[in-house]
């Protein structure tokens, strides 16, 4: 939990026209300072909803949101029975709460107001994720994944480097590898995205998995080959869609690609494109 706090209080009461200037001086010196707050304190004492500005102290002792302020006032009261909380309401706006995947790793802190804090768990790469072999329930964030996937299923790391051709063997039941950069260990996913092997297609794509992201533009060509002759190719950027850093369109391959022992022979190119 973060709290804005300022410097002290240098007003000159006497000069209403210095006023702006001195906010924007204790602006300036504003700072930052990590506190641990009970985040319950923050809910209307009336209806128990989180409490966001205008904010209301009632003379029972109690804030309440303006939802309930409005259901209570009488309207013919010649007697305010409540204030504004400004104070609490600067509380409320100054404060930038911890990412709910702290306990993973993330260090990000958002404003507690607003859609940043949802907007970034959503997509956040340290939130959990469910194992990519269909039957296996197990959760983890991106770079603990990748461990599982090759400690618990025995999943085959590839390495290779950016801008150079990588020759891989697919089974056709076992579509799924983990490809890592030497350049800068990022750790990529191939995978049959809908992973029934009961479907007659398979749907190629790439999944970016590891808590660092490249820092430029990936993109991915996949080639598959059939021994029949046949060749099949699909190029496409690694772009942020539900989550991951992934391909968002597949390659498919049809079940006459595999041979007689069902296996492919592909070709993943990873590039950066500047
Ligand atoms: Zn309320
Ligand atoms: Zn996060
Ligand atoms: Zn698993």
């Amino acid at each position: 939990m973060r709290i804005k706090r300022c410097g002290g209080n240098k007003r000159k009461k006497s000069d209403p026209s210095s006023v702006p200037i001195e906010k924007m001086e204790l602006e300036a010196a504003a700072e930052w300072t990590t506190a641990r707050l009970k985040l319950h304190i923050l809910r209307c004492g009336l209806c128990n909803g989180r409490l966001t500005p205008p904010v209301y102290q009632f003379e029972k002792g109690f804030v309440a949101c303006h939802k309930c302020q409005k259901a209570l006032t009488p309207s013919s009261s010649s007697t305010p029975v409540y204030i504004r909380n400004h104070s609490l309401e600067k509380v409320i706006e100054s404060l930038s709460i911890p990412c709910s995947h702290s306990t993973h790793g993330c260090n990000e802190y958002l404003p507690y107001l607003g859609s940043s804090i949802a907007n970034h768990e959503k997509d956040c790469s340290y939130a959990p994720r469910r194992c990519f072999v269909k039957e296996c329930a197990f959760k983890a964030p991106n770079g603990a994944l990748v461990q599982h996937l090759t400690a618990e299923h025995r999943i085959k790391i590839h390495n290779f480097s950016y801008d150079v051709p990588l020759r891989v063997s697919i089974g056709r039941h076992e579509s799924l590898l983990v490809l890592r950069a030497s350049n800068d260990g990022v750790d990529f996913v191939l995978l049959d995205y809908f992973g029934d092997s009961s479907k007659h297609y398979n749907n190629f794509s790439v999944v970016c998995c590891s808590q660092s992201r490249p820092s430029k533009k990936i993109f991915s060509k996949l080639v598959a080959r059939s021994d029949k002759g046949g060749e099949l190719s699909l190029k496409a950027p690694v772009e942020q869609w539900n989550g991951f850093f992934r391909t968002t369109v597949f390659l498919v391959v049809p079940p006459y690609f595999y041979d007689r022992d069902g296996k492919i022979d592909m070709e993943v190119y990873m590039y950066v494109e500047d």
